[in-house]
């Protein structure tokens, strides 16, 4: 029987000798990936994570759940790696693997640990649960792991340090492996690796293409640290700043100067940075400005309303919206019969109409109006991609855009939202 498991804290050697440039490793565990019935964003969500650390991610590793392949995965891991993250295999399952490969790998034995196993079986009784006993296998360890607390689940992490090198295993559910990343693992990395961090901010503009911008801001992109780079992405064009250095602080004063010129450069075309969301921004516009909007939409199924109503704190200016797809729904809900007859319901003149009869219908501000071809099948003589998008507002003519973006109907629907999003910026960025 093995001691009773000791404190994380206690088992972490804060002047690791790797410390100045270690080398990581991912391994993502699940047959799933593998059949690509789950995407791997553990891996990516990692591997966004390291940087920040200063951590230098060498190898992404996928292997499915099986003993022999799992155990040499985490072999040549340890062989090759001063960092090894794996995710996933800590369920309670027969093909949950992750405990005993790397028992396997690192030719130690696996024995239940009896606290832990005590705590395991009061989170079931918590719940009013009798504990499986496949689920005992949760609570062990080899000598050299120490368990990493996780209270979304019912597999705690592992913590594994010998021969200078760390692994950490944690649980394949997102919300639960990255819970123990934030508060857990990444805290302690933070203390090991102290070779330097690197630090991004991403400035994202709208309105103007990936070639233009890398034209103006072209002798920016000549600085090495920080580096400047240019990347379209689905919401607009955006400039990234990558500064390396010591300390976070230290990235940041290298960052700001580099932004505030960029900045200088691309004006009001940038709408936010880093996590920021277009519609969490042109959100934030209508609420200081007390103004609302109201949407009619056609060809996005409901998608703009969905969009605007991600960001916390909608109800504030979004008054709500129609999803009407037919032609006679539009008439129904205040649409011109005569402008549908002559133009065609896929027309600048319909979305005009649909934003006006949205926005006196419902007493908004603001009222948008979005009608086109998704596909894949053309609708009458409009191809796919076609679509009008018009904004309406009791004080001026309003207005629209009319474009063709031949590619798959979610890109469509897509790309229609976001060019409604800014149609609906620029106009309050002229109020
Ligand atoms: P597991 O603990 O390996 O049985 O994984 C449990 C669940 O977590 C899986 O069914 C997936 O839904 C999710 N999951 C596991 N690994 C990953 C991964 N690499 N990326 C995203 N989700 C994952
Ligand atoms: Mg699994």
């Amino acid at each position: 029987m093995l001691p009773c498991a000791r404190r994380l804290d206690e088992a972490i050697d804060l002047d690791y000798p790797g410390a100045a440039s270690m080398k990581a490793e991912s391994i993502s565990i699940g047959t799933e990936i593998l059949l690509g019935e789950i995407l791997d964003t553990n891996a990516q969500y990692i591997a966004s994570r390291l940087p920040a650390l200063g951590i230098d991610l060498y190898w992404m590793t996928q292997v499915g759940d099986n003993l022999d392949r799992l155990s040499e995965a985490i072999r040549r891991a340890w062989d090759r790696s001063d960092l090894i993250l794996t995710t996933g295999g800590l369920g309670p399952t027969e093909d949950d693997l992750t405990r005993e490969a790397i028992a396997a790998a690192l030719d130690e034995p696996l024995s239940v640990d009896g606290k832990m196993e005590a705590q395991l079986r009061a989170f079931f009784s918590s719940r009013g649960l009798v504990m499986p006993e496949r689920n005992v296998k949760q609570a062990a360890l080899i000598p050299s792991a120490r368990p990493i607390a996780n209270p979304r689940g019912t597999a705690p992490g592992w913590w594994v340090k010998r021969d200078g090198r760390i692994l950490v295993a944690m649980p394949g559910p997102p919300v639960e492996m990255e819970r123990m990343w934030e508060e857990e693992v990444a805290p302690r990395l933070a203390k090991l690796a102290t070779g330097g961090v690197i630090v991004s901010r991403t400035l994202k503009t709208m309105g103007i293409g990936e070639g233009s911008v890398d034209e103006m801001v072209g002798p920016l992109l000549r600085s090495t640290n920080p580096s400047v780079a240019v990347y379209a992405k689905a919401d607009g064009v955006h400039l990234r700043i990558t500064a390396k250095a010591a300390s976070r602080e230290e990235a940041q004063r290298l960052i700001a100067p580099m932004e505030e010129e960029a900045r200088g450069i691309l004006g009001k075309t940038i709408w936010g940075a880093d996590d920021e969301t277009l519609e969490a921004a042109v959100g934030a516009m209508l609420r200081e400005r007390g103004l609302s909007v109201a949407t009619m939409e056609s060809c996005t199924g409901g998608l703009l309303a969905s969009t605007i109503t991600d960001a916390a704190g909608s109800s504030s200016y979004f008054k709500g919206g129609f999803v009407a797809y037919t032609g006679e729904m539009k008439i129904a809900l205040g649409v011109d019969e005569e402008l549908v007859r002559r133009h065609g319901v896929v027309s600048q003149e319909v979305a005009r109409d649909m934003a006006r009869a949205v926005r006196e219908r419902l007493g908004a501000d603001f009222g948008i109006g979005i009608t086109g071809v998704a596909g894949p099948e053309p609708l009458e003589d409009k191809p796919v991609g076609t679509i009008h998008i018009a904004l309406d507002d009791p004080d001026t003519s309003g207005q629209a855009i009319s474009y063709t973006f031949a590619q798959s109907r979610a890109a469509i629907k897509r790309r229609a939202v976001t060019t409604a999003l800014f149609l609906l910026r620029r106009a309050l960025l002229g109020r």
